[in-house]
């Protein structure tokens, strides 16, 4: 049967890069809006109270962050758009709009391909040591960076002051814009 404009555009099933993924089904056109993220919609520190024990060494949840008051959280109520794996050399893209969460197509993409979109999962001061780790990427694109954070890497520490200077000690702000909850962006 010819694919009409009614048949699915992706299909969801397992996935070499991660648990499930999403693949076309058809071809889908470059710029075409394939699918709302969506989810139950929740401020940062209700992300940060549901995911706190998640943190450490598990970094996978569902959540995204719209701006500095929302945070979609797809593992309660998300759709499809969830299991969209993390690519470093992406054919899609997320965008937001009207605080509304969309995934289209960055190129033109065949059939069979797994969709994939850049996470760019911020940086915290606090992020342990081994946080690469934790979101360690095996999307296999040449450009791979190996993490899903972003930036790439963190940024260079500064050189500690001679003996004797006197420490002083800044007033850290805390980040509104992140949430402590791993989320993609
Ligand atoms: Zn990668």
């Amino acid at each position: 049967m010819p694919a009409t404009s009614k048949s699915p555009l992706f299909k969801v099933r397992r996935s070499k890069v991660h648990g499930l993924g999403v693949f076309a089904a058809r071809r889908i056109r470059k710029g075409t809006r394939i699918v709302e993220y969506l989810g139950d919609r929740i401020s940062h520190k209700v992300a940060d109270q549901r995911y706190e024990d998640k943190l450490e060494d598990d970094g996978h949840t569902f959540l995204f962050i719209v701006d500095r008051g929302v945070v979609i959280d797809a593992g309660v109520g998300g759709n499809d758009a969830r299991f969209i794996n993390h690519g470093c050399d992406p054919n899609c893209e997320s965008v937001i709009e009207d605080r509304r969460v969309f995934i289209e197509a960055l190129r033109t993409i065949q059939p069979g391909e797994e969709l994939n979109y850049d996470y760019q999962i911020g940086r915290a001061d606090d992020d342990p040591p081994n946080v690469d780790e934790v979101f360690a990427c095996r999307c296999g694109a040449v450009k791979c960076r190996g993490t899903m954070l972003w930036p790439a890497k963190r940024p260079k520490k500064r050189a500690k002051k001679p003996a004797g200077a006197k420490a002083k000690s800044k007033a850290r702000p805390k980040s509104k814009s992140k949430s402590k909850a791993r989320a993609r962006r």
